[in-house]
């Protein structure tokens, strides 16, 4: 039997209506909401018993809208996980929440089922910029969910932002980002719109309906972001995520530190014994292959080379950076190819190395996708 120890991830793939710009798997029908949970509830079991005394450093509900769980369900998935791992070492429990779904007395609720950390899809506070993203929460929720949340207990929140959509002029983007500031939340992760393909979003654009995103509002207000928030004491320890000292994200910085985890529930991804796999992203088909036993995943062996792109494009836009020996270890091709390109990219300011580590500057992550790529195998 195999070892494990690492982070659990679930996949919960419902949402009250598609935010225009997602291209997450979801359904906003609840229809099979309760068969979905009994079949994640089989699937966590049935994943435990490959490993021997499998043990957990974090767990995350993901979405979806995993706050569209009740507090029974989310007890009945919580209690199969204590009895089919060893929880003792958890240092996270973190749910992805919508601040509609933020009542009073379900955050009470999550308080007493343990979990620890909360992550609100706030996105923005201003009416007009919620709408346009056809998001289910209003401004006033967007307001009113993180002192509530805080007056219950939760220290550990984070609060997703968007910027460089069309709607959001800088001065609403300083709003949002002094808005979080004040109420010392201690994790706020930043994005850029993307526009993904077969989004409500991209057939907008392409129909004439919503304009496209404006690169340079949106580099504009990347470099705000990591000005704005530096000054204010958060630590910019990746492309997206800021934190107060110490309290950055454990089971996402796992993810780009290599630590294994499993996924759980449709289209969850998971990367263990030198594999990666990925469960069928359909709720019906993912229901019918638990319950008549087979398999929802297909997977694929992680090659040398897989190992060292994914190594470079998940490490370099962290604070942590990545290590010359961590390269040796894949291969000395990929050690030789990597200390060859890196050079270059040295010299023009997009990597910093001290001893061995190298990381993106700034102006790196301005492009990373582009600087990244240039250093892959
Ligand atoms: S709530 Fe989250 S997962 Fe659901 S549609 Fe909106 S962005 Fe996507």
């Amino acid at each position: 039997m195999i070892s494990f120890s690492g982070g659990l991830y679930l996949h919960i793939p419902f949402c009250k209506q598609a935010c225009h710009y997602c291209n997450f798997h979801f359904a906003t029908s609840l229809v099979y909401k309760e068969k979905l949970v009994k079949a994640l509830i089989k699937e966590i079991e049935i994943t435990a018993k490959k490993f021997s005394n499998p043990e957990l450093k974090t767990i995350y509900f993901g979405g979806g809208s995993p706050s569209l769980l009740t507090l029974d369900e989310l007890a009945l998935i919580l209690d199969k996980i204590c009895q089919q791992f060893n929880v003792d070492g958890v240092e996270e429990v973190t749910l992805e929440a919508n601040p509609d779904d933020l009542t009073r007395d379900y955050l009470k609720g999550l308080k007493a089922l343990g979990i620890q950390r909360l992550s609100i899809g706030i996105q923005s506070f201003h009416e007009e910029d919620l709408k346009w993203m056809n998001r289910a929460h209003d401004s006033h929720q967007a307001m009113y969910c993180v002192p509530l949340a805080q007056d219950i207990g939760f220290d550990a929140l984070s609060i997703d932002l968007i910027f460089g959509y069309p709607l959001l002029t800088d001065e609403k983007y300083i709003y949002n980002l002094n808005k979080v500031n004040k109420w010392q939340v201690p994790h706020i992760s930043a994005y850029s719109l993307t526009v993904e393909e077969k989004t409500p979003l991209s057939k907008g654009i392409k129909k004439g309906l919503d304009k496209l995103p404006d690169e340079d509002a949106a580099l504009r207000q990347f470099t705000m972001t990591h000005e704005i928030l530096e000054d204010y004491g958060y630590e910019h320890y990746e492309i997206s995520n800021y934190s107060k000292p110490g309290m950055h994200a454990i089971h996402n910085s796992n993810y780009w530190l290599g630590v294994p985890y499993i996924g759980i529930g449709p289209a969850a991804h998971s990367y263990y014994s030198g594999k990666r796999r990925w469960n069928i992203a359909n709720n019906q088909q993912y229901i019918r292959k638990i319950e008549s036993g087979e398999d929802p995943s297909e997977s694929e062996i992680i090659t040398s080379q897989i190992t060292y792109d994914e190594l470079i494009l998940t490490r370099l836009r962290t604070k942590w950076g990545v290590n010359l020996s961590d390269i040796e270890t894949i291969g000395a091709k990929y050690s030789a190819h990597f200390r060859e390109k890196v050079q270059e990219l040295i010299r023009k300011g997009i990597v910093q190395k001290s001893d061995e580590n190298y990381k993106l500057t700034f102006k790196g992550m301005l492009m990373a996708d582009h600087w990244t790529a240039e250093l892959f195998y």
